[in-house]
């Protein structure tokens, strides 16, 4: 609600005139459900709080990365000793390696890594050595994926299979994505279909293992599968964008989940962010020694950053993984977020609305649909209206769930059984006025 003392709307309007739409990534303005976006005091634990004092149970966690919850004791520990040591140097750190070493001793399929400070440079770079590294051009994506902001991948499906996509926004010319093609989710013959076409001029297949970007929508493992064989029949590199999935489905990540379901399965890259920087702009994209000797200096594909492997953010990022490996913590994680999905669902169906969920580790996703979309038209289908009337019902509540209905949500070590009986009674109230 807004009235003449409301904070965020006074924000709002200074930040109007200065940053275009008021904030610093599209998202953030509500445009899709309309109303004042809420600026951020402070946040502790499951919450945050509002500019005017008003308290949010957080299901956003910074779109992923806050894992643990806000300002976790251990973490900040870190992040203030880092401080105090020095918040930039250009030069190689230890912990920078003790990093790599981290994360590369829970995704085995990496071999070998380099760190960059958002998904978005993870994913563009990994575009580009895999380029690199096979003398291809061509790439796949999926409709309904994101990638980060990079000109060839901000790109939807053309008119047909053949056709390669056009830009989905001004700016990009259409020589850059030319060469990158756009298949639907999920669909096993057209991705037959475009190998068959293109096989041998394709450098890479990029894939969300689990979509974050359409809500929540898995790949079926036979497609996965599919996936994986046909990039080594065509000597394509299948990469995994776990930025939002890595360290936050299971410690292993997304891939870990598929390889128990397809013996032996293996990406050949993976892209990482959020989780690993716990919150601070770090992100990752490694893979074999093979294909990743291919970056400069030891080989011919260019890739930098001034920020790259930032001391403050490497001490963040380390402390996090130093908590979720810790035994039990992923059991406990899903066990939340199923507890929060299943009382959603319970909810809804006494209400009788519409309603079908999925979660995995601490990721969840839920439609106002009856049954879960396999691909980005389908998740479309969701009446907007109908979202929105939810998402301002929960928000009016307390709750604060992503502001449109494509994204993922997320639960923390933070969020305790009360947090969540909390949330479903709201949701609960919503939906009965829903159902009228
Ligand atoms: N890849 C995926 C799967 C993402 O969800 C995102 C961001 O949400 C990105 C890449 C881009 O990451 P960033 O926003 O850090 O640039």
């Amino acid at each position: 609600m807004t009235t003449a003392t409301d904070k965020n709307q006074q924000l709002f309007e200074r930040a109007l005139k200065v940053i275009p739409g008021g904030v610093n990534s599209p998202v953030r303005a509500f445009k899709a459900v309309g109303g004042t976006p809420r600026f951020v005091q402070r946040a502790q634990g499951a919450y945050f709080w509002d500019a005017n004092g008003q308290r949010y149970t957080d299901y956003i966690g910074s779109w992923g990365p806050m894992i643990l919850g806000h300002g976790h004791p251990a973490v900040v520990d870190a992040v203030q000793k880092a401080l105090l040591e020095g918040f930039s140097f250009g030069a190689p750190t230890e912990r920078e390696v003790e990093l790599a070493e981290e994360i590369l001793s829970l995704v085995p399929s990496m071999e070998m890594l380099r760190l960059v400070s958002s998904g978005t440079e993870a994913a563009m770079s990994t575009i580009r050595l895999a380029r690199g590294a096979t003398g291809r051009n061509k790439i796949i994506k999926f409709e309904g994926c994101y990638h980060g902001h990079a000109d060839a991948l901000l790109v939807k499906a053309g008119s047909g299979l053949a056709t390669f996509g056009s830009a989905t926004s001004a700016g990009v010319p259409p020589e850059v994505v030319q060469h990158t093609l756009v298949l639907e989710y999920n669909h096993i013959a057209q991705l037959e279909e475009a190998f068959a076409l293109h096989g041998k001029d394709i450098a890479c297949l990029m894939i969300e293992p689990i979509a974050g970007n359409m809500n929540f929508v898995r790949a079926s493992v036979p497609f996965m599968q599919r996936c994986r064989e046909l990039c080594t029949q065509y000597g394509a590199l299948l990469v995994l964008d776990e930025v939002m999935t890595g360290f936050r489905v299971a410690l292993g990540s997304a891939q870990s989940v598929y390889a128990k379901a397809i013996p032996g399965f293996a990406p050949d890259m993976t892209v990482l962010g959020k989780v690993i920087g716990g919150g601070m702009p770090l992100a990752a994209f490694g893979g074999s020694r093979a294909v990743m000797e291919h970056l400069a200096p030891m080989g011919a594909v260019y890739q930098a950053g001034t920020l790259s492997g930032n001391p403050v953010a490497t001490a963040c990022g380390l402390a996090t993984l130093r908590e979720i490996r810790k035994p039990g913590f992923y059991e406990a994680l899903a066990q939340s977020t199923q507890s929060l999905v299943s009382g959603l669902q319970a909810a809804a169906d006494a209400e009788g609305v519409a309603f079908c969920s999925d979660s995995e580790g601490g990721m969840f996703g839920f439609f106002l649909l009856d049954q879960l979309p396999q691909n980005y038209p389908q998740v479309m289908k969701t009446s907007s209206p109908r979202f929105n009337q939810l998402f301002h019902g929960l928000l009016d509540r307390g709750v604060y769930i992503a502001p449109a209905l494509y994204e993922a949500g997320f639960v923390s070590s933070a969020h305790t059984a009360e947090d969540i009986a909390a949330t479903i009674e709201a949701a609960r109230a919503v939906f009965k006025e829903l159902s009228k």
